[in-house]
This record gives structure tokens, sequence and C-alpha cells, in this order.
């Protein structure tokens, strides 16, 4: 077994981590283990976690229950291919999933990633207008968005941080509304709506869907939105017969305050994309869901089928942990928890508004956001964290933290006092 310096040196040598550079000296911090809501790190440090594994563990980790769905579908399976053999698992969890996501999703395709199931979610739209006898191949999306990190998920995303010019050469061309302005619990006006409008009324013909975050604007700039911008927005894909993509990806399970952020706005999507906290962070696995009226139109014409098929598609050892999760979240008091830690986050940051160098401070259900006037430098914020007790990984100006939901008030306390104090160090 490798002591710490040997895995680390290991590490720097041949590992890429995420959006990272191939520096060759260490940057990472070697996790041994995971319980409840702290990670041990192999040095002995105890972390408590204030990031979920970037939304995903909001049951905490090594949770017994979810623990033991695996290990009980191991016994039956690991895995099997999904193509003409199904299996307990999926359809247990796609009924689950219909039935608690808004009404008219009916049909769902299971695949292995967030940024998947976006790809799924784009062919699908581009598929059902091509089953109508149009070609249409373009999307409209919001500045600020992100929707993940392969081709046609980061031709959605916002142009600047999705890096287009760099990828201009094979990037489909896609539109670009401006960053919904009203935040969150604010009215959207007319005003707010305009270009938003205008695009969609020019190229209705050609837009296949509008793709985007709904309510909360996550990796592109953590910024909470209006519900009325969303109605709005719904109101005119109806309006200009143009189909509504909702990413849930980040959203979905609860994070909100809504089991998915769309219910803040009483609106249905015409396709949803889910993932992340789907597993409670346990395996990958994504979901597209929906309406009969697509999957039909799509399904009756020719090809007659959707042109995708992913190898892990539905595996069920994720489905198992999947449905244990969903389980496991709507058995809890996950409403109020979700209150306690909007509270918590909101007095525990409260501070940081006070501190130079601070733009803002913004609490949405189980997320809170300080956002800096300048970015953060990561090799110095980092190891600060490390040292007061907690994991935060800030990126550009923002350092933010989704805790799990079974966070306890002292640990939330402490987290956020972290932040504060290492804040204040570093701006
Ligand atoms: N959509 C949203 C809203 C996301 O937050 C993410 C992941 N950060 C993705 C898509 C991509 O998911 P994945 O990283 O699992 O491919």
């Amino acid at each position: 077994m490798k002591n710490t310096n040997e895995l680390l040196a290991s590490d720097a040598r041949f590992l890429w981590h995420p959006y990272s550079a191939m520096a060759g000296q260490a940057t990472a911090f070697p996790v041994a283990s995971a319980q409840g809501v702290r990670l041990k790190l192999t040095t002995g440090e105890e972390l408590i976690d204030g990031m979920s594994s970037w939304w995903c563990a909001i049951h905490g980790y090594n949770h017994p229950l979810l623990n033991a769905a695996i290990e009980s579908q191991l016994q039956e399976m690991a895995h099997v291919m999904f193509g003409g053999l199904t299996h307990v698992p999926a359809v247990n969890l796609a009924e689950q999933l219909v039935k608690l996501t808004p009404q008219p999703l009916e049909n769902v395709f299971f695949s292995d990633s967030g940024s998947v199931a976006v790809e799924v979610a784009m062919k699908m739209a581009i598929q059902y207008w091509h089953a109508r006898g149009q070609s249409r191949q373009r999307f409209l999306s919001l500045r600020n968005g992100y929707h993940g990190d392969t081709f046609g998920a980061m031709s959605v995303c916002d142009p600047v941080t999705g890096m287009h010019q760099l990828f201009s050469g094979i990037l489909p061309s896609q539109l670009f509304a401006p960053a919904p302005q009203p935040g969150f619990g604010e009215p959207c006006r007319k005003e707010h709506i305009q270009e938003f409008r205008d695009l969609l009324a020019d190229h209705a013909h050609e837009l296949a869907a509008v793709i985007l975050e709904p309510l909360v604007q996550g990796a592109g700039g953590m910024r909470f939105y209006s519900a009325g911008y969303l109605q709005q927005v719904r109101g005119l894909c109806d309006e200009y017969d143009v189909l509504l993509i909702a990413d849930e990806i980040a959203t979905g399970f609860g994070r909100t305050g809504k089991l998915f952020a769309c219910e803040w706005a009483d609106i249905s999507p015409d396709i949803l994309c889910l993932g992340k906290a789907l597993t409670g962070g346990y395996l990958t696995l994504a979901a597209t869901l929906t309406t009969s009226a697509i999957s039909q139109a799509i399904s009756n014409n020719p090809p007659g089928v959707f042109m995708h098929g992913p190898t892990f598609m539905a595996n069920p050892l994720a489905c198992a942990v999947a449905n244990a999760s969903i389980e496991l979240l709507l058995e809890s008091p996950w409403q109020q928890r979700i209150e306690d830690i909007a509270q918590g986050l909101e007095q525990g940051l409260a501070p940081c508004r006070e501190l130079p160098g601070v733009a803002g401070v913004r609490v949405l259900g189980a997320i809170g956001v300080v956002e800096l006037e300048q970015a953060v430098e990561l090799s110095a914020i980092q190891p600060a964290f490390v040292r007061a007790g907690v994991w935060v990984r800030p990126f550009g100006k923002l350092v933010y933290l989704m805790p799990a939901f079974i966070m306890k008030e002292e640990e939330l306390a402490q987290l956020c006092a972290a932040v504060v104090r290492v804040v204040a160090e570093h701006t």
C-alpha cells in the first residue's frame, strides 16, 4: 500500500482532475473514507463536507440503507445490457420518476451522466421535429447556463465559460438570451423577458427547443432567478411551438426546497434531465424524461427508433441505489430539513456581507453562495479551508455550500463559521 506522499506523487504524475492542468505537483487532498457529512483524509484530518460531492450526496456518505441496496442488488447482478433485456430496478425507478415529476412526463431514458442526459434530451427534441417533418436543429439557451462538457451540452453552455471560441470549428452554433435578471422571489416584468421573446419570435422555425436550468443557474454562476421568468418562458414556448428542456441535474431531488425546481413556477417541461442526487451520490446515473406525445412522435415516424443506447444504460446497481435513495428522501422530513439548512446558511453566512471584497451573499433552499469581487486564488484558499476543517471548493468568484440534507445545526454552523473566517483572510 502506498503512503500518502507516494499516493500524491503518483496522482500528480498520472492523473487529470476536473478542470485542471497536468501540473506535475500535488494539488489534490487524499481521502481515505467518508462517513455522514465528513470526509476523512489519509493524513487523519476530518473535514465537514460543504459540497455533497457536487450536489450528489444528499443523504451523506456511507449510508447503511444505500449500502444495503447496492449489496443486495450485487447478489443478483451487477449489470446486464439493456438492449432486449429489462429488470426490476430499472422498471421500478422509471415508474417512481414518472410518479414524482410533473404530470405529462411519462417516458424515461436512462444514461450514464448528466452531460449524456442533456445530449439525449437534445437528440429527442431534434428527432421529434424530424418526425413532424421539420428540420429544427438549433437550441435557445441562457447566458450563464451550464449543461455539461460533451459537445452538444457544451454548445448550450454560456459561450464564454463554455469556451465556444476554442471549439468554434466543431460546436453547433446556438442562440443565447441574456441571463434572467429578476432574482428569486422577484416579479418578471415585460422588459425582463423581451430579448428572450424576440429571439424566440425570430428563430422559432429553426429551434428544436429552449434549454435552461430552472431557477438556479449552477456552474455558470450560482444565480437564483425569478419563478415568473420561468413561467413566462413556458408560456412563450407554447405560443411559438418550441419545446422546453428543463435541466434539473443539479436542482432535482429537493435541493431548492421543492422536489423539482420547476414546481416553484408550477410549470412542466417537455423534456426533463435528472442526474447527480438521483443515486444519492453513489453511482453515476442520469435520466431524460419526456411526454408520450414526444416519444410517440419519435417512435411512429421514420426511422421509428430513438437513436441512442449506452452500454451501461439503466445499470442495475445504479438503479437499485437510486430507488433506495428516493425512498429514503421521501420518508424523511426533507422539506423541514431544507428549510432549517436555509436558515442556518442565512445566519451562518450573514457576517460575510460585512467583509470587504464580498459582492453578495445569497441562499436558496440548501444552497448558500458567497460571491466575491475578485476570483479566488484556489491554491491558497483551498488549503486554508482544509486547515479550518471543512471541504469547500470555490470556483472563480464563488464560494458556495450545498450540504447534505442530514447536516446537523452545529455542523452547519461550524461549516459557515469556517467560510466566514477563510473568506475574511483571503479577500
Ligand atoms: N447540467 C447541470 C445543470 C449540471 O450542474 C451538470 C454538472 N455540474 C451537468 C449538467 C453535467 O453533469 P455531469 O457532470 O454528470 O456530466
